[in-house]
């Protein structure tokens, strides 16, 4: 089956009792049982929900695995990731991570004796450079926030392969639509399922997909001793977004590609970050392993400052000033004050992130009003 039709079908059949066509919203914390243990598959909710089974199974389908596992949000499916750990385990990861994983990573599970190691992982001998007999755990993020750097998802799990490590890559920026990382090799896929998967801003969830029996049961297993799942209302919404997740991202990237084109020719413009670009240091990789190059698109200024920047964001009309990417809308942020607000100014500069960096995420309006709402907005400064 296509990617398109899959959206579509994989894991969804008309409800056997009724004949509905869309899965039903199973609003039920338990199942009658004809005696003990003798039921029709379902106990209790926490363990099993057909609304969220239907998606786990279409979840799977989209990244070419065997089994997905949902949660409430992108972090608490990474969490179930990090108890796959133990104490003294070491963890390598980028050096520009979504700051949400740092936090969990640095002050949830340091703490409780995990050892995360930033580097840059656009550079994957930087990578094997610190690998030591109790590294567990490769965490890649890619695209990565809000700077759009490439990391090489193949090479990186070659080597986690040579050493016998857990790979898990952070696909939310891409989508299943874009680029799928256990055909690369990788061994976890995780989604904030907030963003472009469910794709409407109306939702936030998270999943898991792997494509090992093993690995499946133990975060199934992790699921369901932890508890931190997602309710049916949650699951059919995602389903409901995922019927359009090819067409919402293709037009978003396309939409991308034209405005990353007119903020590199704008005179008040003086850097775009889009790994469209030839001259991005990541196209070749970007091209060779993802299907599109993304609808996320950052830029700086050329009159440096924090206050141009708040200028330009108060002054766009259709690109709204708020967290969080992947939807219909578009959206406009500024990292220094907003997602990367608790990263310290001289950590924030080694990477790029200055004080006029603005991030979009590339909605589906007609990208002529996007346009113009960004000329209108740059005119004030
Ligand atoms: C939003 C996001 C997360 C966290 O997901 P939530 O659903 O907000 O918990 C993780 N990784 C990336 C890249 C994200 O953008």
């Amino acid at each position: 089956m296509k990617f398109a039709t899959k959206t579509i079908h994989a894991g969804i059949e008309p409800d056997p009792s009724t004949g509905a066509i869309m899965t039903p919203i199973f609003q039920t914390s338990t199942y009658a049982q004809e005696g003990s243990g003798n039921h029709k598959g379902f106990e209790y909710a926490r363990t099993q929900n057909p609304t969220r089974s239907a998606l786990e199974k279409n979840l799977a389908a989209l990244e070419n695995g065997t089994d997905a596992i949902c949660f409430g949000s992108g972090l608490a499916a990474m969490d179930a990731v990090m108890k796959l750990l133990k104490p003294n385990d070491e963890i390598i990861s980028t050096n520009d991570l979504y700051g949400g994983s740092y936090r969990q990573m640095v002050r949830v599970y340091e703490p409780f004796g995990l050892k995360p190691k930033f580097v840059d992982m656009s550079d994957p001998k930087s990578v094997e450079k610190i690998i030591t007999k109790n590294t567990k755990l490769l965490w890649i993020e890619t695209p990565t926030n809000p700077m759009l750097n490439i990391v090489d998802i193949e090479k990186i799990c070659k080597i986690a392969k040579k050493h016998n490590i857990l790979t898990c890559v952070d696909n939310t920026f891409a989508s299943p639509y874009l680029q799928n990382p256990l055909d690369l090799g990788a061994d976890i896929v995780l989604h904030s399922a907030t963003k472009y998967i469910g794709g409407h801003s109306d939702v936030v969830h998270g999943c898991l997909i792997v494509k090992d029996a093993e690995l499946a049961a133990k975060l199934h297993f992790i699921q369901n001793a932890c508890g931190a799942v997602p309710g049916p209302m949650d699951c059919f919404l995602i389903l409901r977004g995922i019927k359009t997740l090819h067409i919402r991202v293709q037009r978003a990237c396309e939409n991308a590609a034209i405005v990353a084109k007119f903020l590199k020719k704008h005179p008040k413009v003086s850097s775009v970050n889009y790994p469209g670009f030839k001259s991005h240091p990541g196209h070749k990789i970007a091209k060779a392993q993802m299907r599109d190059f993304g609808a996320m698109v950052s830029f700086d200024l050329k009159s440096d400052s924090f206050e141009n920047a708040q200028k330009v964001l108060s002054n766009t009309h259709l690109f709204t000033c708020a967290e969080s990417l992947g939807g219909v809308e578009s959206l406009i942020g500024h990292p220094a004050s907003m997602t990367h607000a608790s990263i310290p100014k001289e950590e924030r500069m080694k990477v790029g992130l200055t004080d006029s960096l603005i991030r979009l995420s590339i909605g589906i309006e007609d990208v002529d009003d996007l346009i113009e709402d960004l000329e209108k907005a740059l005119e004030q400064i």
